[in-house]
């Protein structure tokens, strides 16, 4: 699932969570937030940090492996879980989504609509 991150337009008026850039896992058919979901500010959508570098060569895998470590260890997990997510569409890595599904529910998100096949 795909993570979008969202800032403040004005960050003057928003809160502690859209001041700075906060994230939202949402559905593809999902609408784009318009607003803080916790102040009511309006919010803007910034391009997502980690999409698109994922490749499907054996040293691009090591170094997304590597990469989805760094999230894990630093307790970034929903990160985590998009990178080690994104690899197992890529790989068909089962130990690689069972990760991510992990990761997903470290975050903090509902996955019990993940966990089926
Ligand atoms: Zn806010």
């Amino acid at each position: 699932m795909p993570i979008y991150e969202y800032q403040a337009i004005n960050p003057d008026k928003g809160c502690s969570r859209c001041r700075k850039v906060f994230e939202i896992i949402q559905g593809i058919e999902e609408r784009p937030l318009g607003r803080c979901p916790a102040c009511g500010t309006e919010v803007k959508k910034l391009i997502s940090r980690c999409l698109g570098v994922i490749m499907e060569t054996p040293e691009a895998i090591k170094q997304n492996e590597r990469k989805i470590r760094d999230y894990e260890q630093a307790g970034m997990w929903s990160h985590a879980a998009e990178m080690a997510d994104t690899c197992a569409e890529k790989t068909k890595d089962t130990g690689l989504k069972v990760r991510a599904i992990e990761d997903y529910r470290k975050a903090g998100h509902d996955v019990d609509g993940l966990t089926g096949e």
